[in-house]
């Protein structure tokens, strides 16, 4: 054990003795490291080593680590009330301005929102209330939920059923029933009928799914503008515009899971807005409160919130936290710093600025198939063939490799696959953008040569 290692060696052992992980595993546990600090786009492990947030934690701190005027606001809020029930009947100032504010930026027929304490919370609150929303308009069987392959949704029962990613599931079908999936529009390896473009096809899954299990059948469809843990997947420009026009033809609802794509991840405030596309429902987490505290929550739009007004039933549906002062104060704080630091912006100029110093450095090495993004969210796909697509025998694990070795270099980060993800948060540096592109060719010449 090197004089680097010790300590986190020593808090990872008591670690694995009393504490089950998010993805629990431990082989991977065994090399874990013990992260004690975080300054902006770089954390610090117990052992004093640094590393570069890769992935904005998971996604989520969009504003960087350290951020004294969020831990200061979140003490001022708990001071103050730090909490009160937030079912009908009772509400709190911080909720009522957070709603307010989303109204006026969020798609502009949404203005009702519902507040949660995360992604896999706005999932099951977007389903049920799709699921209330027909029976109140008397179509009852309308209960199915449409998502795709490599969609990510959460892991409570309903969203790891909408999740299209299979391992999520193994341990713990079966699935939901009356949740379907169909393919992803994955511009590199989607694969439809000619004659068409790939984003129609893509999208004309979807209505082949909707005849298939009738459309007095299904109530939503669910989609990440751009898929993130599926692999950073952004689809055609044709494919959003006529999968919104598809759920309008059978009465499906659509809804938009942004909670990697919200709040200006994309280069945009909402990622349907690249597309001039407007979903029913937007499901939204991660960067609102940019990981500071465990937010989330669904807007929804006026044609479905007068349903439910008019209904004069109550919809049963709540969560303790929903609306909790303290998360409504970050949240707040947050939209402040979004606009006055106009994260779209800042997401779009960075993005390219990585974009394009990624394929300077990658993009002609033989092991590199596809480099994507949107925004400051993107990915880089190792292949055995560039020319055929074919990719590795899942067995050498490449991406695992890759990914190992950047960490020992100081990048940390996720992959799917041979996909390695990048989405560090957006007040990173340039020379820091340059490391990480540094960090990754490094450890891609290392692993493949
Ligand atoms: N939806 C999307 C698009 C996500 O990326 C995630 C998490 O990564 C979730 C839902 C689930 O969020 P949570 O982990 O907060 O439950």
């Amino acid at each position: 054990m090197t004089i680097a290692t010790v300590k986190n060696k020593t808090l990872i052992a008591r670690d694995k003795a009393h504490l089950v992980h998010p993805l629990h595993d431990s082989s991977t546990h065994a090399h874990g490291r013990v992260w004690i600090k975080g300054e902006g786009a770089t954390l610090t492990d117990a052992d004093g080593q640094q590393c570069i947030d890769g992935l904005a934690g998971l996604w989520n701190v969009t504003a960087g680590h350290g951020r004294k005027e969020l831990a200061d606001t979140m003490q001022t809020q708990a001071s103050q009330l730090a909490y009160v029930s937030g079912y009908s009947g009772n509400s709190n100032k911080k909720a009522i301005e957070l709603a307010e504010q989303l109204a006026g930026l969020c798609y502009p027929s949404i203005n009702h929102f519902f507040f949660t304490s995360g992604g896999g919370e706005s999932t099951e609150s977007s389903i049920k209330l799709a699921r209330a929303y027909w029976k109140l308009k008397g179509q009852p069987k309308k209960t199915k939920v449409i998502s795709r392959i490599d969609g990510y949704h959460g892991v409570t029962l309903a969203a790891m059923s909408a999740t299209g990613i299979a391992p999520y599931w193994t341990l713990f079908e079966p699935l939901v029933p009356g949740f379907v999936h169909i393919p992803s529009p994955y511009p590199y390896r989607y694969n439809g009928p000619s004659g068409v473009s790939q984003g129609l096809a893509a999208a004309n899954e979807l209505e082949e799914a909707i005849l298939r299990e009738g459309a007095d059948t299904v109530a939503m469809f669910i989609a990440e503008p751009v898929q993130g843990a599926g692999g950073v997947i952004p689809p055609q420009d044709d494919y959003f515009p006529k999968i919104r026009e598809i759920c309008d033809r059978h009465d499906v609802l659509f809804v938009a899971d942004e909670v990697i794509t919200g709040f200006g991840r994309t280069g945009k405030y909402f990622a349907l807005e690249h597309w001039g596309v407007e979903p029913d429902v937007i499901q939204f987490a991660k960067a609102i409160t940019s990981g500071y505290f465990p937010f989330g929550g669904i807007g929804i739009n006026d044609a479905i919130m007068q349903t439910l007004e008019d209904s004069n039933q109550a919809w049963m549906h709540a969560f303790t936290y929903s609306a909790h002062p303290v998360g409504c104060a970050v949240a707040l704080k947050m939209l402040d710093i979004i606009e006055k630091e106009d994260f779209p912006d800042q997401a779009a100029k960075k993005g390219d600025y990585l974009s394009n110093m990624l394929h300077v450095a990658l993009a002609q090495h033989p092991h590199v198939g596809n480099i994507r993004g949107k925004g400051l969210m993107c990915a880089v796909e190792f292949v055995e063939d560039q020319a055929t697509k074919e990719p590795f025998s899942s067995t050498r694990k490449i991406g695992l490799q890759i990914h190992k070795k950047a960490l020992e270099k100081g990048l940390l980060s996720r992959v799917k696959g041979d996909s390695y993800l990048l989405a560090p948060p957006i007040i990173i540096t340039e020379s820091e953008l340059d490391r990480i592109v540094e960090i990754l060719s490094e450890s891609i010449q290392e692993i493949l040569g």
